[in-house]
């Protein structure tokens, strides 16, 4: 049984002031007692540090948005794996589509990301998903293929399964690019698809236990009134939720239906 995991990726959004106060909602609602489930803020960089010691008494876990590949040197305005790791961040999210199409970031420069992201002993959650161009085309398994087979390049089976159990895994995130921020959301059984999809291609890449152990979240206009339906597919294991998670009105029923899978 994957343990679902629901994450917020706040982007670039609130204040030091409003990011403390929805993470003392989100906190509040999920203590230590409360861990059937992950659950995942992940605020913008410099908020990173305060935003954590609001979760400090809860079951809510601590993402950064993204991370450099080097550990250290003359990279201006650059933040390293284990700068992340000092901060007490569990989990980086990498490849997300507005680093791919808004910033340039190529599944070589993911690929790098990933693997000192694991090495700094960080988890990664790394998002895959096409454009509506590429879904309109039929090359929807293609693109998914491509940017996890070049995400994952060089890495092993046991590098992206975690060492101790503890949050150090990969975790991937369907995120169809023409669902993100736009309302639409991928049919539950669209999001299967691919989910299944994405699982088969991890079978044949690094085994069928990593593949069985992999959380595979969706994200795409996730809200309190989808999240059920999506959450209730085999093959989908948590929600990775932008617009809705800044809200702790919408992001916690979201929260809520993934404790109703369990
Ligand atoms: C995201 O940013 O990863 C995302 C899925 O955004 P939204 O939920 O707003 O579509």
């Amino acid at each position: 049984m994957r343990r679902p995991f629901v994450a917020g990726n706040w982007k670039m959004n609130t204040t030091a002031a409003s990011g403390c106060e929805l993470a003392r909602a989100i906190a509040e609602a999920v203590p230590t007692s409360r861990d059937e489930v992950d659950v995942l803020v992940a605020p913008p960089l410099p908020y990173l540090d305060c935003v954590d010691d609001e979760l400090a008494k809860s079951a809510v876990m601590l993402g950064a948005q993204n991370c450099y590949h080097e550990k250290e040197g003359a990279f201006t305005g650059e933040v390293s794996p284990q700068m992340l790791a000092d901060l007490d961040v569990d989990y980086v999210i990498l490849g997300h589509s507005e680093r791919r199409h808004i910033l340039g970031e190529t599944d070589e420069d993911i690929n790098k990301k990933v693997a000192a992201a694991l090495e700094a002993g960080l988890g990664v959650i790394l998002c895959v998903g096409e454009t509506l161009e590429d879904r309109e085309a039929g090359k929807t398994n293609d693109v998914l293929a491509q940017q996890l087979s070049g995400g994952l390049k060089g890495l092993t089976a046991e590098q992206l399964a975690g060492g101790t159990g503890g949050n150090d895994d990969l975790v991937l995130a369907y995120e169809p690019v023409w669902a993100i921020g736009t309302g639409k959301t991928a049919t539950p059984e669209m999001a299967q698809e691919a989910h299944a999809f994405l699982r088969s291609k991890l079978a044949e890449g690094w085994g069928d236990d990593l593949a069985a152990a992999t959380r595979i979240q969706y994200g795409g206009s996730v809200k309190p009134a989808n999240a059920a339906d999506l959450l209730a597919q085999p093959d989908i294991d948590g929600a990775l939720v932008g617009g809705a998670s800044l809200s702790a009105e919408n992001f916690l029923p979201i929260v809520e239906a993934a404790f109703a899978q369990v």
